[in-house]
C-alpha cells in the first residue's frame, strides 16, 4: 500500500500532549497491522536538542543509531515498541543548516535562496525521507510549537504543500486544542478552539480531526458546535480529558474511534477494532498494582521532564512487580554528609541520575557512600554510574582526591577519565559517544542475571546470549588502569565494549543491589517490554522493604 501521511498540529497553548496523540494514533494503526513511524519536527533553531540545558526542554533523548533528539520521540518508542533514527527528529535549525550547506556548495546555481520554497522544499523532502529508505504504510508526523508562533509558519506551509501534492485520501491533519474551563461562568469555552482553526485555515490547511483537551467532559453540545465552526465532522471532534495516565490515551482514543475515522478519511476500509489485549493487560495490571514502592531519585535538575524516560521505566517495571512506583525527587545540591541520612529516608532504593558538570555532584557521592555502607539498592546511570565509581575510589581504595576529569582535569587519581576519542573535540553538538553499542557481560554477575530472567519471559526480543546492545551519550568513561584495584576491593566490573575495551557495567556483589550503568537503559524501556535491569531493580527495593 502507498504510504499515507497523518500531520499533528496544537493550537492554543503548548503541552498539549500532542506527542502522546502521535504516539497513540501510531499504537492504535500499528495494532491493526500496519507499520508506521513517527516523526517530529521541532521549529526551534538548535540543530538538535543534544546542546539543550533539560530546564529548556526536559530530558533529551537519543536514538539507538546516535542522535539526540527532543522527548517525545520516547513516547514513540515506549508506546509503539518501534525504533526511531535521525531522521525522525528535524529541527529549523537542521533545515538551515543543510540548506545553508548546499548552497555553500553551490548547489543552487545562483539562485536567490528564499523560506518558499527552499526551506519548504527541505521541509517536504525530510518528511517524505523516513519512507524512501523503509515502506511505512503510515508516517505521523508532529509538528513541534503552537499554531500562531513565527517559527511555524514554513511548517504549516510545507504540510499545506504536501496535502494539496498528495491529495486528500494520503495525507490528513489533526489539530489539538484546548477546550478551558471558567469556574467563575460555570461553562467550558470553545473560542479559543475556533480561533486556532480559523488561523490554521488562514495558513490554508483544514482540519480533518480535532482533539479537544479538556478537564471536563465535553457535551454533545459543545461538539456540535466546535464541528459546526470548524467544517469538520461531529465524529471527528474527539475529547481528550485527564486521565489517571498517558497510557490510558490509546484506549480513550480507539473508544471514541479516532483510528477507524482516520481509515474512513483516507478512504480505507476500517475492519474489526483490535483487542489491544497486552496492552489492556498492563493497564489492568498497573490499576491493581496499589502497594507503594518509593523511590529516590538523585539528580540536579528539579524538573519532572529531565528524567522522563526514567520515571517512565520505574513506572513500568512497578506494573510488572505488581507495585506502585513512588518517586521522590532528592535534589542531590542539597545532600551533606550531615542530612543525608534524613533525606533518603523511607527510600526503599535510589537512582542516581545522568548529568553533566560539577553542580550537584558532591551530594551524589555522599548518597552513593551511604546507600553502598547501608545495603540500599542503587542503580547509577552515567554520571551517577562515574559517581558511584569515584565514591569507591575514595572510600574503598582511599584516594581521596579521586575525581572524572569532567570535574577536575588535574586531579592525580581520574578514575573516570576523558575518552581517548574525545581529547581533541571541540566542537559540542553531536559529538559525544552515542546510540548503542555492544556490551558484553560477564557471567554470573548480577546484571548477567537480570537480562537472562528477562529474556525468559515477556523480554524474548532481547538477546538471549550475553551481548547486550545499549544505548549511551558521554565523553567519560572508567579508566582501566584502575580496573584491577577495584576488582580487588569488591566493585566489579561486569560489562565491557569489547570494540574498546570499555567498562559499561560495575557492580558490588556482595551488596543487595549495586549496579551502574555507563549507557542509559532508560532509553530502551517500553510498555510492552520493561527494561530487566530496572524490572530487576525494583524487585530488589520491594526485597528491601521485607
Ligand atoms: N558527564 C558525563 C560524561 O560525559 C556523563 C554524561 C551523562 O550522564 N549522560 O561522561
Amino acid at each position: 500500500m502507498e504510504t499515507r501521511y497523518i500531520f499533528i498540529t496544537g493550537g492554543v497553548t503548548s503541552s498539549l500532549g500532542k506527542g502522546i496523540i502521535s504516539a497513540s494514533i501510531g499504537k492504535l494503526l500499528q495494532a491493526r497491522g500496519y507499520k508506521i513511524t513517527i516523526q517530529k519536527f521541532d521549529p526551534y533553531i538548535n540543530v538538535d536538542p543534544g546542546t539543550l540545558n533539560p530546564y529548556e526542554h526536559g530530558e533529551c533523548y537519543v536514538t539507538a543509531d546516535g542522535f539526540e533528539t527532543d522527548l517525545d520521540l520516547g513516547h514513540y518508542e515506549r508506546f509503539t515498541g518501534i525504533q526511531t533514527t535521525r531522521d525522525n527528529s528535524v529541527t529549523t535549525g537542521r533545515i538551515y543548516l543543510s540548506v545553508i550547506e548546499r548552497e555553500r556548495r553551490g548547489d543552487y546555481l545562483g539562485k536567490t535562496i528564499q523560506v518558499v520554497p527552499h526551506i519548504t522544499d527541505e521541509i517536504k523532502r525530510r518528511i517524505l525521507l523516513n519512507a524512501t529508505k523503509e515502506h511505512f504504510d503510515f508516517v505521523i508526523t508532529e509538528i513541534g510549537g503552537t499554531i500562531g508562533d513565527i517559527e511555524s509558519q514554513p511548517f504549516l506551509e510545507a504540510i499545506r504543500q504536501l496535502r494539496w501534492e498528495l491529495g486528500s485520501s494520503k495525507a490528513l491533519n489533526v489539530h489539538l486544542t484546548y477546550v478551558p474551563y471558567l469556574a467563575a461562568a460555570g461553562e467550558l469555552k470553545t473560542k479559543p478552539t475556533q480561533t486556532s482553526v480559523k488561523q490554521l485555515q488562514g495558513q490554508g490547511i483544514q482540519p480533518d480531526i480535532l482533539v479537544l483537551r479538556t478537564e471536563h467532559d465535553l457535551s454533545d453540545e459543545i461538539r456540535t458546535k466546535v464541528a459546526h465552526f470548524c467544517n469538520v465532522d461531529v465524529e471527528a471532534v474527539i475529547q481528550s480529558q485527564d486521565l489517571p495516565s498517558i497510557y490510558e490515551v490509546p484506549v480513550n482514543m480507539q473508544r471514541q474511534n479516532l483510528d477507524a475515522i482516520i481509515l474512513k478519511k483516507m478512504g480505507m476500509e476500517v475492519g474489526p477494532t483490535p483487542e489491544l489485549g497486552p496492552w489492556r493487560n498492563f493497564l489492568e495490571r498497573r490499576k491493581n498494582a496499589t502497594e507503594i514502592v518509593n523511590i529516590g531519585i538523585v539528580g540536579k535538575y528539579d524538573l519532572q521532564d529531565a528524567y522522563k524516560s526514567i520515571l517512565e521505566s520505574l513506572a513500568h517495571a512497578g506494573t510488572y512487580n505488581d507495585r506502585k512506583v513512588k518517586t521522590h525527587f532528592i535534589n542531590s545540591e542539597f545532600i551533606t554528609r550531615e542530612n543525608v541520612a534524613e533525606q533518603l529516608a523511607g527510600m526503599a532504593g535510589i537512582v542516581i541520575c545522568p548529568g553533566f558538570g560539577q553542580r550537584g555532584i558532591e551530594g551524589k557521592i555522599i548518597a552513593a557512600e551511604y546507600t553502598r555502607t547501608h545495603d540500599i539498592p542503587t542503580f547509577g546511570i552515567c554520571l551517577g554510574m562515574q559517581m558511584m565509581v569515584i565514591e569507591f575510589a575514595r572510600n574503598v581504595l582511599g584516594y581521596k582526591d579521586a575525581n572524572s576529569s569532567e570535574m577536575d582535569p588535574t586531579t592525580p587519581h581520574n578514575v573516570i577519565d576523558i575518552m581517548e576519542e574525545q581529547k581533541n573535540i571541540t566542537q559540542m553538538g553531536g559529538t559525544m559517544r552515542l546510540g548503542a553499542y555492544d556490551c558484553e557481560l560477564v557471567k554470573g554477575s548480577k546484571t548477567e542475571k537480570a537480562y537472562s530472567a528477562a529474556a525468559t519471559s515477556q523480554l524474548s526480543s532481547l538477546s538471549s546470549h550475553l551481548v547486550i546492545h545499549e544505548r549511551h551519550r558521554h565523553r567519560y568513561e572508567f579508566n582501566n588502569r584502575y580496573k584491577d584495584e577495584f576488582q580487588s576491593h569488591g566493585m566489579q566490573c561486569v560489562g565491557i565494549n569489547p570494540a574498546a575495551n570499555l567498562v559499561e557495567i560495575v557492580e558490588i556483589p556482595n551488596l543487595r543491589w549495586y549496579i551502574g550503568t555507563q549507557f542509559h537503559p532508560e532509553y530502551s524501556s517500553t510498555v510492552l517490554h520493561p527494561h530487566p535491569l530496572f524490572m530487576d531493580f525494583v524487585k530488589a527495593c520491594i526485597e528491601n522493604l521485607k
